[in-house]
């Protein structure tokens, strides 16, 4: 089976590397960048570390600021055809805060992102196949908050703890989850809708909300820091899973968050995963850009 053997050669995560652009202001007060594309078509993307000193990171792919959501989409769409086959499949992005993950997966109603893209490829083929084959597409939108299990699709709170279980068919799920139904692609742009209007991150991000510093102070000693430890202990353990799956581990430690427990049927076994691993080209953000790229070049 020739696609097996193709798959196995390319390893299981994939990494594709994006920046975004400078912003208004940043463009207008004259930023410097630190990012070199010279030799972007051949995966590589240099970062200038200070003087004439470049650091070089390789990844399956480099984006220049010329790609647009298209471009970052044709590498994500021969993953909808696995999915059409019977794998597994994971798209993530990973990046500073402000890199652009919302824009690459989201997207905008203009510029639509890879979430919105795969979903609508799913129909097509779907739609091309439907005298061999019944597909039924359904979404669940979910956010792990501080290790717990929200359902973005929930219409109203519920009042048992959603888990993650172990099915009989021997997957991964979570029982009682909203499962939306679409039939069509212009329901999903209102269940993807649905599902980010009901996130914690953002809508009640207490950052955005308080000015004062009385709050800022109490919340540092709880909620937000318990968020930050909560948020690093998933980016942990899912880098030690990618890590142990990289280096062929006989023990992959699934089960340290919420986050790898439910990824394990899509990051592990016969699945195939691919992450955007977003930047920002400024030098003010240069030690947190090391740090993505270091992370993201340990995983391929
Ligand atoms: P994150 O989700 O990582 O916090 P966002 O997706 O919200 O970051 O991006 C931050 C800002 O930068 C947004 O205003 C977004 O529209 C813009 N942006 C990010 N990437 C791009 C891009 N490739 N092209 C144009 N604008 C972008």
């Amino acid at each position: 089976n020739k696609m097996i053997i193709a798959v196995h050669s390319l390893g299981n995560i994939r990494v594709f590397c994006r920046c975004r652009p400078l912003n208004r202001e940043e463009a207008s007060s004259g930023y410097a960048t630190v990012v070199d594309f010279e030799a972007a078509k051949d995966g590589e993307l240099g970062i200038i570390t200070g003087g004439s000193t470049k650091k070089t990171f390789k990844f399956d792919r480099v984006y220049t600021l010329k790609d647009d959501q298209s471009d970052v989409y044709a590498d994500a769409s021969p993953l909808v055809i696995s999915v059409m086959d019977g794998y597994n499949v994971c798209i993530f992005a990973y990046g500073q805060t402000g890199t652009g993950k919302t824009f690459t997966m989201e997207g905008t109603e203009q510029k639509r992102g890879v979430n919105y893209r795969t979903l609508e490829e799913l129909f097509k083929i779907a739609g091309e196949r439907k005298e061999t084959f019944d597909y039924k597409i359904s979404v669940s939108v979910l956010e792990v908050y501080n290790e717990q299990i929200r359902d973005l699709l929930a219409t109203s709170p519920s009042s048992k703890k959603l888990e993650i279980k172990l099915a009989g068919e021997g997957f991964h799920h979570v029982p009682g989850i909203v499962e939306a139904k679409v039939e069509n692609i212009r329901d999903i742009w209102d269940v993807l809708q649905a599902g980010k209007n009901a996130r914690s991150v953002g809508s009640n991000n207490v950052n955005e909300h308080s000015s004062s510093e009385r709050l800022a102070k109490t919340d540092a000693q709880g909620g937000r820091l318990k968020e930050a430890q909560n948020i690093n202990r998933s980016l942990s353990a899912l880098g030690d899973v990618i890590f142990a799956l990289a280096s062929k581990s006989s023990h992959v430690p699934y089960r340290n968050s919420k986050l790898t427990h439910l990824l394990q049927d899509s990051l592990g076994g016969d699945s195939k995963a691919l992450m955007f691993v977003q930047i920002s080209p400024t030098e003010n953000d240069l030690s947190e850009t090391l740090s993505s790229l270091n992370f993201a070049s340990r995983v391929r």
